[in-house]
């Protein structure tokens, strides 16, 4: 097999990657370890910055997310038993839209269809060869038949776990790590959400997020240890242990409703650099982690993926390689200010390891500052909505 680019993963960046290089008359063949259904079916992220939703309307991939997408130009902050708003839309003239990371996989997947370019589902033992080279190479297993698809780029779109980032030789890579002291227990319910907007919230028993996918889905979650037994938490514990933690003075409580997915999140910032090895590329989670309280790991995909984008077209339209070796330090000085952002919302609204009176305190004040301080709720909110794409 010959394409121009080999894209591996068909996650989020993979396929929003694939698609705009088709639409600017890119060849390229993706390929995929997990089944079709499994790919569509999981549940991850589900806040798009305005500049995805941009991307995917541009894109003519966006009328299911105009039609089912929530608009939301604000979220809440809830401590000390009460809510505070901050006004996105006011602060910024900008808002986010709250729509599903398995919708947005399914959208990607029928517009790869329709363009009917290849998307293999369910290849296995997938390794990269000759990445310096002017014809780096892809092989593969598919229905017990050895492939190889002989590229001039290939695209590591294959999240945390895969084989791209393992593949740059030893010493090459920076890797910068943080982990943190805690998870987060994440359910998905069929119960209409009770709050139009999210509600993040630090209570003395810990951390916890209101969140929703639909008129009809509420995703919540809780802190709880990395290594948190799922079995011990019943629905019933669940349901009171976030509503102990997101119920305020005013009387607002969440709505119940059937658990339909319970699992464990785990909390790490991750940044390896740099995002290329000769003809190779990363991008997405194969690159970089953040966790999830900036709801900046998809969005760091898509900004991923559009620089690239540009590069390969630039280098196909005039030869210039400039925008490829630019790519890595374009992506990471953006990967970098979600990192800060990320960490800074993570570090203010969970108690880390034991109570601490002292940083519990220091906490609040932190936040009774913010909600208070309109310079302070502007900061929050630029970088909530997305910074800019430069
Ligand atoms: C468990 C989990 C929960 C999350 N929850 C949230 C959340 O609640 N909120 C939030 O904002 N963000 C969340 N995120 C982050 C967000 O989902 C990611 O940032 C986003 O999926 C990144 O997209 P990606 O395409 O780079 O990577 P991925 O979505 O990981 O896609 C990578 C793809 O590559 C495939 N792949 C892996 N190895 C190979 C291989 N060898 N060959 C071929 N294909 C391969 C994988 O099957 C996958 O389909 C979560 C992430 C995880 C892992």
């Amino acid at each position: 097999m010959r394409t121009q680019v080999a894209i591996i993963g068909a996650g989020p960046a993979g396929l929003m990657l694939g698609h705009l290089l088709h639409l600017s008359n890119i060849d390229s063949i993706i390929i995929e370890n997990r089944a079709k259904d499994y790919v569509i079916e999981r549940v991850r992220a589900g806040v798009l910055e305005q500049g995805t939703v941009d991307l995917m309307i541009a894109s003519g991939v966006g009328d299911r997310l105009k039609r089912d997408g929530l608009r939301h130009d604000g979220v809440w902050l809830a401590f000390n038993g009460e809510r505070h708003r901050i006004d996105f839309l006011g602060l910024t003239g900008k808002s986010v839209v709250v729509y599903g990371q398995n919708e947005v996989v399914k959208d990607f997947i029928a517009a790869r269809e329709a363009s009917e370019r290849p998307l293999h589902f369910e290849v296995s033992d997938v390794r990269v060869r000759d990445v310096e080279s002017a014809r780096p190479k892809v092989c593969l297993q598919k229905d017990d038949d050895e492939h190889e698809i002989v590229c001039d780029f290939i695209a590591g779109c294959d999240g945390f776990h895969g084989i791209c980032r393992p593949a740059f030789p030893s010493g090459f890579l920076q890797c910068y790590e943080k982990d943190y002291p805690f998870a987060w227990l994440g359910i998905l319910a069929t119960a209409p959400p009770s709050s139009e907007e999210l509600v993040y919230a630090l209570h003395e028993r810990g951390f916890a997020l209101y969140s929703m996918r639909s008129a009809r889905v509420t995703r919540l979650y809780l802190r709880c240890a990395p290594d948190e037994k799922i079995s011990e938490w019943p629905d019933d514990r669940i349901w009171e242990e976030l509503q102990t933690r997101l119920g305020t003075k005013d009387g607002w409580r969440i709505n119940r409703g059937t658990i339909t997915q319970k699992a464990v999140t785990p909390m790490r910032g991750f940044v390896a650099d740099p995002m290329r090895f000769g003809n190779l590329f990363l991008a997405g989670d194969a690159a970089h982690i953040v966790p999830p309280t900036g709801a900046k790991g998809l969005n760091l995909a898509a900004a991923d993926v559009r620089f690239l984008t540009h590069a390969l077209v630039a280098y196909y339209k005039t030869g210039s390689s400039d925008e490829l070796n630019n790519y890595s330090a374009k992506c990471l000085k953006r990967v970098w200010k979600a990192q800060r952002f990320s960490w800074w919302m993570t570090s203010m609204l969970h108690r880390f390891g034991t109570a601490n009176d002292f940083d519990y305190r220091r906490q609040i004040a932190e936040l009774d500052y913010l909600t208070g301080s309109r310079a302070a709720m502007t900061s929050l909110a630029e970088n909530y909505v997305g910074l800019p794409i430069e």
